[in-house]
């Protein structure tokens, strides 16, 4: 390396040092801190979707604490960056689903891609076929803007993404599809996702998401 390049990297460290993807302290040399790698965030699980016929989710994180804010900030503040460490984390969970498999992220509007400037399940789904040496296929589209889902009640969400996914004409690969996705809640936006493969003719392996908030989103009985 040039002496020049080299100076043009410590210079990008210091103006832009590396920062664990989950509690935001700069990192020397990258990956997770100290603290984050002595104690990991609670792990997620599997888990059927509703009206699927038994598809299961997987999910490597509950949505809480740490990975919540980490997600937030990836899907909300530009930190596009995350993608590969939650795209490492969804492919060591997807390893056993991954022989003849790809992955289809679930798509976002065109007006909220714009916004934000990325698809954040699309860089997702890249990072982890790239760990996982299949292929990623951004295969699903909106046939309509809808209301955000987070934003919705429970009962809401289900009508909320009914008939919203469409698989777009003209691209097929043989194998299962692996539909991709930041946070699974409901599970009726995975579950809207898996229906628009299957009436298109496309046999859906499973679904993953980072992380999962049904189990930090169970309604506890009132106490006495
Ligand atoms: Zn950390």
């Amino acid at each position: 390396m040039s002496a020049a390049r080299e100076w043009m990297q410590a210079l990008a460290a210091l103006l832009f040092p590396e920062r664990c993807p989950l509690c935001d302290e700069i990192v020397v040399g990258g990956g997770l801190c100290v603290r984050c790698e002595a104690d990991p965030p609670p792990a997620g699980g599997v888990r059927f979707l509703p009206e699927t016929e038994c598809c299961v989710c997987v999910a490597p994180y509950r949505y809480e604490g740490r990975v919540r804010e980490s997600l937030h900030r990836f899907k909300f503040r530009g930190r596009r960056e995350y993608a590969s460490f939650f795209g490492h984390a969804l492919a060591e969970e997807l390893r056993p689903y991954a022989g003849n498999a790809f992955l289809v992220p679930v798509p976002v509007s065109r007006r909220r891609e714009r916004e934000r400037g990325y698809n954040q399940s699309l860089l997702l789904a890249r990072a982890a076929s790239r760990e996982l040496h299949i292929p990623c296929l951004d295969l699903l589209c909106k046939t309509r803007e809808n209301e955000t889902q987070h934003e919705l009640g429970r009962a809401a969400r289900e009508q909320n993404v009914r008939n919203v996914y469409a698989v777009k004409p003209g691209k097929r690969l043989p194998g299962r599809a692996i539909v991709v996705d930041d946070i699974v809640s409901t599970g009726h936006t995975l579950a809207a996702c898996v229906s628009a493969l299957r009436k298109a003719g496309i046999e859906v392996c499973c679904c993953a998401a980072v992380a999962d908030n049904s189990l930090s989103n169970v309604e506890l009985p009132a106490k006495p």
